[in-house]
């Protein structure tokens, strides 16, 4: 169907279809869109792809996305080093700190267990979880995984291997939408769980 179109134009449309929630349809409008822009909106978008890619990286300690190693909330010194959040994504961080209700550092995940996708603990940044927790003067670790059936899994396969290192491990309260994510879920709703975290 885009044979007929020049080539520029149909590899730009092939590149959108890649992208998550893309189909033909919405690659060609945009890309359409984009041929009737300004030059100048263009070359925004096209900078601000190539940024993220030069200048975000992972911190080495907590694996968020960040401009500098280690990242601002790592490096703060008014955090309280005695807690860990583990979570599944960078988005999730933003959650809770939109939240105000949480003082202590992360560690992210990138990702859940997911035996159907083929995504086992090796594949998460689990070691360096484990290498923090022998590290870090950590007391406890709210494992803030998503409830749905595979944040569950992960919550459950991280209680299992921390519990020997003898730390409290806690859990959002129930109350958040089952089988939703918590970067959905209002600050509200998230700073309560956060409050009325709960033994695991
Ligand atoms: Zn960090």
């Amino acid at each position: 169907m885009t044979q007929s179109l020049p080539i520029p134009v149909s590899r730009l449309i092939d590149e959108f279809q890649k992208l998550p929630g893309i189909g033909p349809k919405t690659a060609q409008r945009l890309t359409f869109h984009l041929l009737r822009l300004p030059k100048e909106s263009a070359e925004n978008l096209s900078s601000a792809i190539r940024d993220i890619k030069e200048r975000i990286i992972l911190c080495s300690t907590c694996f968020n996305i960040t401009e500098q190693d280690p990242c601002p909330i790592c490096s703060a010194a008014d955090r309280d080093l005695s807690i860990i959040c583990v979570v599944e994504e960078p988005l999730d961080v933003q959650a809770i700190e939109r939240t105000r209700a949480f003082r202590g550092r992360y560690h992210v995940l990138h990702g859940t267990i997911s035996p159907v996708d083929g995504i086992g603990p090796e594949d998460l940044r689990i070691a360096e979880l484990l290498d923090r927790l022998r590290k870090e003067p950590v007391k406890e670790l709210l494992l803030a995984t998503n409830p749905n059936l595979e944040g569950e899994a992960t919550a459950m396969y991280l209680t299992r291997q921390i519990s020997p290192l003898g730390i409290r491990i806690t859990g959002l309260a129930r109350g958040l939408p089952v089988g939703g994510d918590l970067e959905y879920a209002d600050e509200l709703t998230l700073g309560r769980a956060l409050e009325g975290r709960r033994e695991l």
